[in-house]
C-alpha cells in the first residue's frame, strides 16, 4: 500500500477502497463474516478495550456494595479513572506521533500539524482546546452516564448478568456494545448535522478538519449528552458491569485512536498496526458523507458512503448539488 499526495497536496489518499464489511456480503460468506467478527472488527483495538474493561472493573472501580448508595466520592474516583485512561491513550498517541513525531507524516491523513495560532480554538491552540472539551465536558458526562448505570445495578434496580454465570450472554453483549454504539452513532450524528443543532453544538467538533488524538471526544456538552446516551441500553437490558465499562471505553477512548490522524502506526520501518479511521476522516474533510461507522454501514443504505476514491468525490458533488437545490 503506497502513500500518494492528492492534487490538494496535503491530503492522504491510500490506494485501497473502503468497502462494507464481509458480514454484509451478498450472497453471504460465512468464512468472511467469522473473519470479520473475530479479526477485522476487533483486532487489535476492540480486544484492548475489552481487556481494559475487565482490568478496570477488577482494579479501578469501587465495589458494588460501595456503589449501592449514590455518593459523589465514588463518582469522583470513576472520573479520575476515566480521565487517567483517556490521557494514557490520547496523550500517549499525541506524544508518540505529534511530539516525538516518530513516523514523521507517513500515513498521516492531513500533512499539517495541530494548529497553534488559530482563533477558532480556545487559547488559539487546537490541542489545548481539544483537551479542555474532552476532559472537562467529555469525561464528566461520560462518567455521569456510567455512574448512574453502575448505581442501577449496585442498588438492585437492574439484575447483574455475571460473566461467570452467563458467559454466552457476556460474549453477545461485547458485540452488542460495538454494534449498538456504531448504529446509534449514525442516527445521532445525522441529527447533529440538522442545521440548528449543528450550529449550536456539532460545529465545535468539526472545527477539527485536521484531526488528532485529543479531537476524538472534543465536543460541545450538548453533543456529549446525546453522544453518551447509548449507555441507556443497559438500563433496560441486563448485563455484567464489565460491559458498562466497555461501553464507556468504546464511546470515550476509541475516538482517540480513530481520530489519531494516522492511518497506520509504524514499528521501525514497517507498518505495524491500523490506527486512525479513514472512513471518519473523510467525514471531517467533506462533512456531508460518512456519518456512521463501517461495522454498521447505514451510509451505504442511505447513499452517503464515500469510499475514498474519485467516485466517492462524484457522489459528494451530487449530494452538494442536491443540498443547494433544497436550500435554494
Ligand atoms: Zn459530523
Ligand atoms: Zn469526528
Amino acid at each position: 500500500m503506497s502513500e500518494t499526495l492528492s492534487s490538494r497536496a496535503r491530503v492522504y489518499s491510500p490506494d485501497y477502497i473502503i468497502t462494507p464489511p464481509a458480514l454484509y456480503a451478498w450472497p453471504p460468506s460465512l468464512l468472511g463474516a467469522v473473519r470479520y467478527l473475530l479479526f477485522d472488527m476487533l483486532f487489535p483495538w476492540g480486544y484492548l478495550y475489552a481487556i481494559m474493561a475487565i482490568i478496570g472493573w477488577h482494579f479501578l472501580t469501587p465495589s458494588l456494595e460501595t456503589m449501592s448508595e449514590w455518593s459523589w466520592g465514588w463518582v469522583g474516583l470513576i472520573w479520575l479513572r476515566n480521565a487517567g485512561l483517556l490521557t494514557l491513550v490520547a496523550g500517549g498517541l499525541y506524544w508518540w506521533l505529534y511530539i516525538r513525531k516518530s513516523q514523521g507524516t507517513q500515513y498521516k491523513f492531513d500533512k499539517r500539524w495541530m494548529a497553534t495560532d488559530d482563533s477558532q480554538f480556545l487559547w488559539r491552540n487546537q490541542v489545548k482546546d481539544n483537551m479542555f472539551w474532552s476532559l472537562v465536558s467529555g469525561v464528566t458526562i461520560w462518567t455521569l452516564y456510567e455512574s448512574v448505570t453502575l448505581w442501577f445495578y449496585a442498588s438492585g434496580r437492574q439484575p447483574v448478568l455475571s460473566l461467570a454465570e452467563h458467559p454466552g450472554a457476556f460474549m453477545l453483549s461485547i458485540y452488542g456494545v460495538f454494534f449498538w454504539s456504531t448504529a446509534t452513532f449514525y442516527f445521532i450524528h445525522r441529527a447533529l448535522h440538522w442545521r440548528p443543532l449543528y450550529r449550536l453544538a456539532h460545529e465545535l467538533h468539526h472545527r477539527n478538519v485536521n484531526i488528532g488524538p485529543w479531537s476524538g471526544i472534543s465536543m460541545h456538552p450538548i453533543e456529549h449528552a446525546i453522544y453518551f446516551a447509548p449507555f441507556m441500553l443497559w438500563w433496560f437490558v441486563p448485563c455484567d458491569p464489565i460491559i458498562i465499562l466497555l461501553t464507556g471505553f468504546f464511546q470515550g477512548i476509541s475516538p482517540a485512536v480513530s481520530h489519531c490522524g494516522f492511518d497506520f502506526l509504524k514499528n521501525g520501518d514497517k507498518k505495524w498496526v491500523t490506527a486512525g479511521d479513514y472512513f471518519h476522516q473523510l467525514h471531517h474533510q467533506y462533512f456531508h458523507v460518512n456519518y456512521g461507522n463501517t461495522p454498521t454501514p447505514f451510509d451505504k443504505l442511505f447513499d452517503s458512503w464515500h469510499d475514498g476514491t474519485e467516485s466517492g468525490k462524484e457522489l459528494l458533488k451530487g449530494r452538494m448539488r442536491h443540498r443547494r437545490r433544497q436550500v435554494g
